[in-house]
């Protein structure tokens, strides 16, 4: 393999070079410049060097053979024919569109082929002549092998994802496509990490490659910000909850090393009231397919998933991956990061890392340049500052009027009193029922609990905010744009509670919870019946898992 030459590439694709019809299309696409994979792959592809290009989902790879491809290297009165293999067909079928997208405007006809689909209809589109064919290697290898494609004109060959497709266990396929194809033809080669297997791929079946590093620029194309909480490995969920309260991420890919530990998760932060859904090989095909046509619709909040089930799939209008547990290998941590923000946009990495994952941790360092952000996970002291906000915000809520002129008379006079200070410790201890103080004896009696024995809860109900409180599950939430204050003055209307009786109001994403008096929850499910919030009737019954 040969490095290339150092020089400044194009910075715009007119400065590129490319065809108007392929000008057209990208800004119909809406794409502005090349990424830095498009840039350097492009003057390489159409000089017809083989190359082979580290770089991950997200940093425009798709273009970065495609654009070529459809520019230059397939010509319009000719025959020639590109084969594009991906590791799955969620990938194969999205890089079709993209290429076909990319080729709008120009006589270029693409083809998707991959198992679990119609050979007849796939057959029928080959044989009216597609000129980019993408396919899984399975699916082609039957094709090639029944002689529906013919190996002869396919003088281009993309291998995309080749390290996954090597590690899904393709490489006897890929082999035996390879010795089918034309001797003379150019490879492009794109995988996340060029280890010495895919080195091997390149030796034997490429010629003189031209080598594209994860470096600098491919490495920051992405501008991911990394960052880690460390936690102790004991009560993961809980902590995952919690960096998800504190983030408070607009959506999430979650990894997990196990597929037990996806249905794990996403059932817990479903608990917690999170939009979260499982996807892993388990799942029947049908299922995961409707699992990914809401995750597309973007109507999931947060997936969680397995490294295999997500492989391929289209996630990079998600804003974050976060790594339930890091991998096992640390070339997987650089995939599974890969998948967040768009070309251009900065996506956001957040992992958890236990006591045991620290070596993969200095790895990632180590090898990859990747330095992490450490986090901590929210003192008591910041939770505290939370609790204080959400108390002022439920004041605030609770006087939505403007103050006569005489109370404002009133409170500018008491504001500026020597004992201002002392005296609205005594009105907000009131308010909330507490005397004054209480908010750091309750902080106390948590960090006292925190240290006796499980079984021992003697304190918990005494100092806690709302002695004998339960909490009652409201069925809308966030996604119905439901606000705590108005959910609290709903209650208050309705049932008479007065506003030191209703404890906090927990806005999640498809329904709420509030904490009531134990003696007043029946009664209360049965004023609010009938009641209607954002066009919507409100249903309240007892939380399962306050
Ligand atoms: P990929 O790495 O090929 O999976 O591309 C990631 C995403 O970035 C896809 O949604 C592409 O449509 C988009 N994309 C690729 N290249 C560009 C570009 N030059 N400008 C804007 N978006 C792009």
């Amino acid at each position: 393999m040969t490095e290339p030459p150092e020089e400044e590439g194009a910075q715009t694709f007119e400065e590129l070079g490319l065809s108007k019809e392929v000008l057209t299309a990208l800004k119909d696409m809406g794409w502005e410049t090349p990424t830095p994979v498009q840039r350097d792959s492009y003057p390489l592809a159409i000089a017809g060097h083989d190359i082979i290009v580290q770089s991950r989902t997200g940093t425009g790879k798709t273009g970065a053979f495609g654009i070529p491809l459809v520019d230059k290297l397939i010509t319009e009165e000719g025959d020639e024919q590109a084969l594009v293999l991906a590791p799955t067909r969620e990938l194969a079928l999205q890089s079709a569109a993209e290429i076909e997208k990319l080729g709008a405007h120009r006589n270029i006809d693409t083809v998707a082929v991959y198992g679990g689909a119609s050979m007849d209809r796939q057959v029928r589109a080959l044989e009216k002549g597609a000129r980019v064919i993408s396919g899984t290697p399975g699916r082609v290898l039957d094709h090639l092998k029944r002689g529906t494609m013919d190996a002869s004109k396919l003088r281009f060959l993309v291998l995309d994802e080749a390290d996954e497709m090597l590690s899904m266990g393709f490489a006897k396929e890929l082999h035996a496509i390879i010795e089918r194809l034309p001797k003379k033809r150019q490879t492009l080669l794109f995988s996340a990490t060029v280890d010495r297997a895919i080195k091997r791929v390149a030796e034997k079946h490429m010629h003189d490659p031209q080598f594209l590093g994860l470096s600098g620029d491919h490495v920051g194309a992405l501008g991911i910000e990394h960052f880690v909480y460390m936690v102790s490995g004991v009560g993961r969920v809980a902590n995952l909850i919690t960096v998800l309260e504190t983030e408070d991420p607009e959506s999430a890919l979650i990894f997990c090393n196990t597929k037990a530990e996806t249905e794990e998760v996403s059932a817990a932060l479903q608990r917690a009231g999170f939009n979260a859904e499982w996807l892993n090989g388990d799942r029947p095909q049908k299922e995961r397919e409707e699992v990914l046509d809401r995750v597309r619709r973007e109507e999931i909040r947060f997936l969680v998933a397995t490294d295999v089930a997500a492989r391929g799939i289209d996630v990079s209008h998600l804003t974050h991956v976060i790594n339930f547990s890091l991998p096992e290998n640390v070339e997987q941590y650089v995939h599974r990061t890969g998948r967040t923000g768009r070309a251009g946009r900065t996506g956001t990495a957040i992992t958890l890392v236990g006591p045991t994952e620290l070596g993969i941790l200095y790895y990632l360092r180590l090898q990859y340049r990747i330095f992490p952000v450490e986090r901590t996970l929210p003192s008591e002291g910041e939770q505290r500052t939370r609790q204080e906000a959400d108390r002022i915000a439920m004041i605030d809520a609770a006087y939505p009027k403007p103050p006569g002129e005489r109370d404002l008379a009133l409170v500018r006079r008491f504001l500026t009193h020597a004992n201002a200070e002392r005296m609205l410790a005594g009105l907000l201890g009131a308010f909330f029922g507490e005397e004054t103080g209480d908010v750091d004896k309750v902080a106390a009696a948590k960090r006292r609990r925190g240290k006796q024995h499980p079984d021992d809860h003697s304190q918990v109900d005494s100092d806690d905010e709302e002695p004998e409180t339960t909490t009652l599950y409201v069925n809308i939430g966030r996604q119905d744009e439901l606000k705590a204050s108005e959910l609290g003055r709903l209650l208050r209307d309705r049932t008479g509670l007065k506003r030191k009786e209703i404890g906090r109001i927990r806005v999640r994403d498809k329904h709420s919870l509030v904490d009531v008096p134990e003696d007043r929850a029946q009664e209360v499910i049965e004023s609010m019946a009938g009641a209607v919030l954002r066009d919507r009737e409100l249903e309240l019954e007892l939380a399962e898992n306050g």
